[in-house]
């Protein structure tokens, strides 16, 4: 859509607004209406629900198993967030193909991306080698692998819609604090079962390193094929070392994820074969996006345990 369009499509809802908020009857129609609320990814998706419960609609442009990193804005997903109240996304570029369009949504509407106020030093460096000089994000993105800032991502939900919906807030503020607490048991469970893992058993590798949060808090190593971003392609230097890897210190599994196609993984396996050594592919990990919605593994919660689950038993040889 060109931006002139977008621009008058923007004003036509602001008169509406502006108009709807001369009358003068006391027509509450506006403040029944749940929050309307756009959010780029599943994970994003989830927790609004948790947090806004029956006081907000929302949708999630991308669905189970997309890419984040290379989604494009549909004309539709355009409309939708146009019509929002509030567009919430992740940052940090992992919406890297939408980056554009992001910032032109920001300065017309209501925007929120929940890493904004997570600080500096809680967030991953990514090795500037693998990426190269095009690659613009300086952290990796994948804060949602650290319950404890995703944590802070909620809250920053929490606070949009407060301030949004100043009404509800006790509500908004109910919600989240049950939240929280689930999200710390969750916390609780990764810890517990990744101590389960023997010590030479502790590596995650993965299709691209989304998980390397997840390795910080919860003390196992991580490894992935691609980097933090999957634009840059795994090379075949890239899969003969991670097979060496996997032959020194006998790895047991290794896993694929829903949102990257499994060919670099597969020769991987492929590559450790032919060096004589036998390694399963464990599972198929929810990185990048949730499961299905209406299932377990369509919540935050749900995915997280079953991937900690499939790692566990994968690594440990059950
Ligand atoms: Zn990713």
């Amino acid at each position: 859509m060109k931006p002139v369009r977008m621009f008058a499509v923007v004003s036509a809802a602001l008169l509406t607004v502006v108009l709807s908020a001369c009358n003068a009857t006391g027509d509450t129609d506006d403040e029944d209406q749940p929050l309307q609320v756009v959010t780029t990814t599943t994970q994003i998706y989830d927790a609004v629900v948790n947090v806004g419960g029956d006081l907000v609609e929302v949708e999630s442009l991308m669905g189970p198993g997309i890419d984040p990193h290379s989604y494009q804005a549909t004309e539709g997903d355009l409309t939708r967030m146009e019509n929002a109240d509030i567009i919430i996304y992740n940052g940090l570029h992992l919406e890297g193909a939408m980056s554009d369009v992001l910032e032109q949504m920001g300065e017309r509407s209501h925007t929120l991306a929940v890493t904004a106020h997570i600080e500096e030093d809680l967030l991953i460096e990514p090795d500037v080698d693998l990426l190269g000089d095009d690659f613009e994000a300086p952290h990796d993105p994948h804060i949602w692998f650290d319950v404890y800032l995703w944590k802070y991502a909620v809250e920053a939900i929490r606070d949009e819609l407060v301030e949004l919906d100043p009404d509800n807030a006790d509500a908004y503020n109910e919600n989240t604090e049950a939240y929280l607490e689930e999200l710390d048991e969750l916390d609780e469970y990764i810890h517990g079962r990744i101590a389960e893992l023997p010590e030479s058993q502790r590596i995650l590798i993965t299709a691209h390193d989304a998980f390397g949060y997840l390795g910080n808090r919860y003390d196992i190593e991580v490894q992935g094929l691609q980097p933090v971003t999957t634009d840059v392609e795994a090379g075949a230097a890239g899969i003969r070392e991670l097979a060496d890897l996997i032959v020194e210190r006998e790895i047991r599994a290794i896993f694929l994820e829903t949102a990257v196609p499994p060919h670099g993984i597969e020769a991987v396996r492929e590559a450790v074969l032919d060096r004589g050594f036998q390694v399963e592919i464990g599972g198929e990990l929810y990185g990048d996006a949730l499961g299905e919605g209406g299932t377990e593994e369509g919540t935050y919660i749900g995915a997280f345990r079953y991937n900690i689950d499939t790692i566990v038993e994968a690594l440990r040889g059950d």
